[in-house]
């Protein structure tokens, strides 16, 4: 048997709910409830099973003087802001940092200004796709190696079809018993044309196609194969900015002097030095009408509250299809978004398969693990029964 976990990025529940996406393959769909922030929190609660306050893998900057691995950039903010502030560039630095400190996961310095940034230290240093790359507990991934069962996962620095191609020719040497394939492309190209582009449709022809063909492969090489198809959230369309930074500089304190902040895209979070500064930005946010400042008891609700207050003392989240801009995250706006609240509507994501039932208790995206560990038990119980598992498997055909 073999469970073929395929993960699509961004193919919200309101992408596909009018499409016939992956009908003819796995045609039994359910909508499953994001996790609150982006896929920093999301890949990590459905490869652990766990939500963001169990293991820690929320928000990428927070901010951490002491143990901020940025200060040798500092001196960068020297450079004219015409070149630092370029894509190019900024990509090509993240390169460089990444390797020179190490990061295994996904790293990008995004837009965060040099001035500032040996304020911040980065959360996911080790990647969530590989064993012990959680930053709190076990992943599927420690699951696998504890058990000693082969399997593949996307590298995400391959495209999506080197990724296929090589899976392909692991289930043609059989070689894998567990695969989670990832797919980010629908993801970028959503945040680019928006979820109303025709491309949309055309994208998720291709990727049916795919899943043809793995299928095909697959069930000439396996006696049974049980394929998930699952997203962590949906894409809302932008339709207005919020320059809130502006807003916030114009106050009667000072960035990195009585406060420090992170503009992420759709939440700002805000670390407090005193009283005063409190106030004056707690009450401003109060008045802001494009969102609302989310409280501890909602945060608790969310499974995304930290009593160290790690990731921020106070979080903003805007309204959803608002785009704070400028951000530490861009400069200029994108088309599309997520990151919103987990109960509106573009953020719920979605799980079809080819199993005639999806357990009740399967709601959110972090329950995708549980269906993992099921399937991942029965295999290594259909390999135990024989001493050669390859023969076990064909002798149920
Ligand atoms: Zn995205």
């Amino acid at each position: 048997m073999l469970p073929l976990f395929v993960f699509v990025d961004a193919c919200g529940w309101e992408i596909i709910k009018n499409d016939p996406f992956a009908r003819t393959l796995a045609p039994n769909r359910k909508k499953l409830t994001s996790v609150f922030g982006y896929s920093s929190a999301c890949v990590p609660s459905i490869l652990s099973g766990r939500w963001p306050e169990q293991h820690r893998n929320w928000c990428y900057f927070v901010f951490d003087p002491k143990n901020s691995p940025f200060k040798a950039l500092r001196p960068l903010h020297w450079l004219p802001e015409k070149l630092t502030s370029r894509r190019i560039f900024r990509r090509w630095l993240s390169k460089f940092i990444k390797h020179q400190l190490n990061f295994r996961g996904y790293f990008d310095l995004y837009n965060i200004p040099f001035k500032y940034i040996s304020l911040y230290d980065f959360s996911e240093k080790k990647s969530p796709l590989q064993p012990q790359g959680m930053n709190r507990g076990p992943n599927i991934f420690d699951y696998l190696l504890e058990r000693r069962v082969r399997y593949h996962v996307s590298r995400p620095e391959w495209t999506e079809e080197a990724n296929l191609t090589s899976l392909m020719r692991e289930l043609e040497s059989e070689a894998v018993d567990f695969t989670f394939l990832y797919w980010p492309g629908l993801d970028g190209l959503l945040h680019e044309v928006g979820n109303q582009s025709p491309k949309v449709p055309a994208k998720l022809r291709l990727y049916e196609r795919w899943l043809d063909q793995l299928l095909s492969l697959a069930k000439r090489h396996y006696a049974e194969v049980r394929l998930y198809i699952f997203s962590d959230h949906g894409m809302a369309n932008c339709d207005e900015v919020l320059d809130l930074r502006s807003k916030i500089d114009a106050l009667d304190c000072r960035m990195a002097e009585d406060y420090a902040v992170v503009y992420d895209s759709t939440m700002a979070r805000f670390w407090f030095f005193n009283h005063h500064a409190r106030t004056l930005i707690t009450d401003f946010l109060n008045q802001v009408p494009q969102g609302r400042i989310v409280q501890d008891a909602e945060l608790e609700q969310m499974r995304t509250f930290f009593p160290d207050r790690y990731f921020g003392e106070l979080i903003f989240l805007v309204k959803e299809g608002l785009l704070i801009v400028p951000s530490h995250m861009g400069e200029r706006p994108i088309r599309a978004m997520h990151g919103y609240h987990p109960s509106d509507p573009q953020s719920f994501a979605v799980l079809c398969t080819n199993q005639p039932t999806i357990p009740d208790e399967i709601v959110a995206i972090p329950d995708i693990y549980r269906l993992m560990t099921r399937d991942v038990e029965e295999v290594i119980k259909l390999l135990n029964h024989c001493a050669s598992p390859r023969e076990a498997l064909r002798s149920t055909v």
